[in-house]
């Protein structure tokens, strides 16, 4: 309960900076990583006194269990916001932050209901820019999740082969993170081959992989509620010269952005970095997506390394570096990390090898 402990004393010095008096936390991960709660219904209540979780009969005892430095109170359901506003204006608190990026219109709508004088102010990204920072126990889970990754990508190649589907490789892949201890899938698993692996999200579809196709595999685990992300790019067959320039080039785009990890430097100029050499060598209208971003209990995160990225890196993020090169109609590269800044440096926890594998 240590790190529950902490989470709540940093999220009150951060409520004091803020003048914010009382916080409704909606959003999933922020209340799992505040309080532990794991139901997938509930909300909570943190005052620089008080914490309350609402939640339903469904999660009552799941509530007691999960979240012991909570108060748990039992509501209707999840538009039950009668309690809530009682307690704060008990409380004589004239304010409450709401999440606005996780909050609906109509829980909104229903929520102006009750507040009567007391006033709404809008927050967006507090508690994230607060879990940005990894404790130890949050960097091992991510770990496990990497190892469980590369792990299950090892099995998973023989699987790859001319001639089958996509959805038949991810497939192998699901079942061999689900044997190796992942929890679940953190997204749906990307094959793309051939001229689908310029699309950035192709996630597996039927299509049958070929001689000469790039396959690009982007998926995780998910181990203690925290996941991973990994992507590699294969080639059927021997490549041709043009796949492996632009294979030798996002892995020395992704080379260099690693090796210039540094706390105090900022995710925009990491970007750059790469996005520069891209340039330099031809290929900088094709890398539209951002370099990285941060990984925990969601898979995207804080911080974000692209060229809006506002963070600077600083010990504790955990984060993905992932360049890659899109051309329509030829297909795509792309290469993804999953990286840990720790006091004696940034360290790989995604260990599978990044030489050009040809299957
Ligand atoms: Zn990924
Ligand atoms: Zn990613």
């Amino acid at each position: 309960m240590l790190g529950i402990k902490v989470r709540i004393d940093r999220l009150r010095k951060k409520m004091v900076e803020n003048n914010i008096e009382a916080l409704l936390v909606t959003h999933r991960p922020n209340v799992r990583y505040l309080s532990g709660f794991t139901g997938s219904s509930g909300f909570l209540l943190v005052t620089l006194q008080d914490t309350l979780l609402f939640t339903d009969f469904r999660y009552v005892q799941q509530g007691k269990e999960e979240a012991p430095l909570f108060e748990i109170v039992r509501i209707q359901n999840s538009l039950d916001f009668a309690f809530l506003v009682d307690f704060i204006a008990q409380k004589g608190l004239g304010t409450l932050a709401l999440e606005e990026a996780n909050f609906s219109l109509k829980e909104y709508n229903c929520l102006q209901n009750f507040l009567g004088d007391i006033q709404p102010i809008y927050i967006f990204n507090f508690v994230e820019q607060i879990r940005a920072f990894k404790d130890k126990e949050e960097i091992d889970f991510i770990a496990e999740a990497a190892r469980i990754a590369d792990e299950a990508l090892k099995e998973t190649l023989p699987y790859l082969k001319v001639g089958v589907q996509e959805r038949d490789v991810a497939l192998e892949l699901e079942y061999r993170l689900r044997r190796g201890g992942s929890e679940k899938t953190p997204f749906e698993i990307i094959v793309a081959s051939g001229p689908r692996s310029s699309l950035p999200h192709g996630t597996a579809s039927s299509k049958v992989i070929n001689r000469g196709d790039l396959v690009v595999i982007d998926f995780g685990a998910v181990y203690g509620g925290y996941s991973s992300d990994i992507t590699r790019t294969f080639i059927m067959g021997a490549p041709d010269r043009k796949q492996e320039e632009i294979y030798n080039i996002v892995l020395e785009g992704q080379e260099i952005a690693l090796n210039n990890l540094e706390t105090g430097k900022s995710c925009a100029a990491i970007d750059a970095l790469v996005r520069n050499y891209f340039k330099q060598n031809g290929y900088g209208t094709f890398f539209g997506h951002g370099l990285g971003h941060g990984v925990g209990l969601e898979v995207h995160e804080l911080p974000v390394l692209s060229p809006a990225g506002k963070q600077v890196l600083e010990e504790g993020m955990v984060f993905t570096v992932e360049p890659g090169i899109y051309m329509e109609g030829w297909g795509g590269v792309r290469i993804e990390d999953l990286v840990v800044l720790d006091p004696s440096g940034p360290h790989i926890l995604t260990k599978t090898p990044k030489e050009l594998i040809s299957l």
